[in-house]
């Protein structure tokens, strides 16, 4: 490619591109910073300064940028097939993966349904639940029609995903296009949404949960989650055994329950898979983000026989999945995804995970002393720092001083880049990053906090 002025692609980038989640006024009086190359933890600019990736370039890469394992195993696929099509045919990647998948994620899930984004691997999902019950023995659970989803949920931004989520400041507009949806309280335990306290609550979160299925069961077709961390609404983590109780409630009132893991997934809890803390098997998983190791857009909902087989029939009787997108099964992009899991085995990310999980606990307790930091929060390689205008009674930021935007700006200047989520922090590490990159990642947000909040 031609090598561009880097003025010229800055009015450019502000002439022609709408970004996604950003108010464009804001940022076209901004200086943009603009990616030319990847280096595994750092990011390059068009002028050539380096920023360390803090948040994974949106929780998605893994064993680094330009991973010569991953870029071999793309090129090597690209001289033999970029795309062809999963409708009525099959490509060599697509199936190795599928296996692969089968594998890896917990027991149960054994059939693969492929898309390109975590918001479709939720829209399929929502529609393959919402068929199984319409065709479940004859039709004799036709009623189940609803999805419960907990306050405070991000399914990714499609009418179906946003219909399941739980986030006013995204979804409020929205409203009027949206089926639907019963809302169970989050675990937010730093807000408990009952006011209670976490060391005698007895989770009365998941007691309200029950209570919604005990009345509702007859007309609900699943329940889905983010297990263990919901990630867009500030990486609120949940208490241990939450979602082990959510399973078995689901089991109980005979519901189906959806693990959307499109960001827990693929080693960010420190487990492979999220669900895998509480011994979990969910009837539908999402995966998307990682699964690449952060290279392509790949997703796949992975579900059980027992779902799969309600589907099963002549094509007279119409029980057919009729749900498609056009580059289902990209080889370029399944090979990307063998190669990243082929690479946590072979370098055992997994086991070098856990002195890094331990290294950024250590450090963030050093955070707790700035007079504005209320809450931390951390499963894994997963970190939610929870800025407040007054520590004592936990009020906000006003959303109007942009605080979180403000840290990340001086993040910036530092070498480091983050994004945050209104008030919060979030540090998404690359999982492959070392020991002295994750020490200055700490280093520069701890700093760049104490600057705009005062030490
Ligand atoms: C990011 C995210 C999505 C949406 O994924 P896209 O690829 O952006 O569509 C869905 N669910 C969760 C939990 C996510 O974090």
């Amino acid at each position: 490619m031609t090598k561009y002025d880097p003025v010229l692609l800055e009015q450019w980038d502000k002439q022609y591109v709408w970004h996604p989640f950003t108010q464009m006024q804001q940022y076209v009086r901004e200086k943009p910073l603009i990616i030319a190359r990847g280096e595994g933890s750092y990011l390059i600019d068009v002028e050539g300064n380096r920023y360390l990736d803090g948040v994974s370039s949106l929780w998605v890469t893994i064993h680094g940028h330009c991973h010569p394992a991953l870029n071999r195993a793309i090129k090597e696929q690209l001289d033999k097939i970029a795309h062809s099509t999963l409708l009525g045919l099959a490509n060599v990647p697509s199936i190795l993966l599928a296996k692969k998948l089968v594998e890896i994620t917990p027991p149960g899930l054994n059939k693969v349904f492929y898309s390109d984004a975590g918001a479709t691997a939720v829209e399929i999902a929502l529609k393959m639940a919402f068929q199984y019950w319409q065709q479940k023995e004859g039709g004799r659970f036709r009623s189940k029609t609803k999805f419960i989803s907990l306050v405070e949920a991000y399914h990714g931004d499609t009418i179906g995903s946003v219909s399941v989520g739980g986030m006013p400041l995204f979804h409020g507009i929205f409203k009027p296009l949206l089926f639907e949806c019963l809302h169970a309280p989050a675990p937010y335990c730093y807000r408990c949404p009952l006011e209670r306290e976490r060391e005698n609550c007895g989770m009365a979160c998941a007691d309200r949960l029950e209570e919604l299925l005990k009345e509702h069961q007859q007309e609900v077709a699943a329940v889905i989650i983010e297990p263990l961390v919901q990630g867009a609404a500030g990486m609120i983590t949940a208490p241990e055994g939450f979602l082990r109780r959510v399973r078995g409630l689901c089991t109980r009132y005979n519901v189906l329950l959806i693990a959307d893991e499109v960001a827990v997934g693929f080693g960010r809890t420190g487990r492979l898979f999220a669900c895998e803390h509480e011994g979990v098997s969910p009837d539908l998983m999402c995966l998307a983000k990682g699964i690449t190791g952060g290279y392509l857009p790949l997703a796949a909902t992975i579900t059980t026989d027992e779902v799969y087989s309600a589907f099963l029939g002549t094509p007279e009787e119409c029980k057919t999945f009729y749900h498609g997108h056009t580059y289902t099964g990209n080889p370029l992009a399944c090979a990307a995804a063998l190669a990243s899991i082929e690479l946590f085995e072979k370098e055992n990310l997994l086991a070098a995970l856990q002195p890094k999980i331990e290294l950024l606990h250590r450090k963030l307790e050093s955070f707790w002393e700035l007079p504005h930091v209320g809450d931390i929060r951390q499963r894994g390689m997963m970190v939610g720092i929870e800025l407040v205008a007054d520590k004592k009674t936990k009020q906000p930021y006003p959303l109007e001083e942009q605080v979180g935007h403000r840290v990340i700006l001086e993040a910036r200047r530092r070498g480091l880049v983050i994004r945050p989520l209104g008030n919060v922090i979030v540090l998404m590490p690359v999982l492959a990053m070392s020991e002295e990159e994750l020490n200055q990642v700490l280093e520069i947000t701890y700093e760049s906090i104490a600057v705009v909040t005062g030490k």
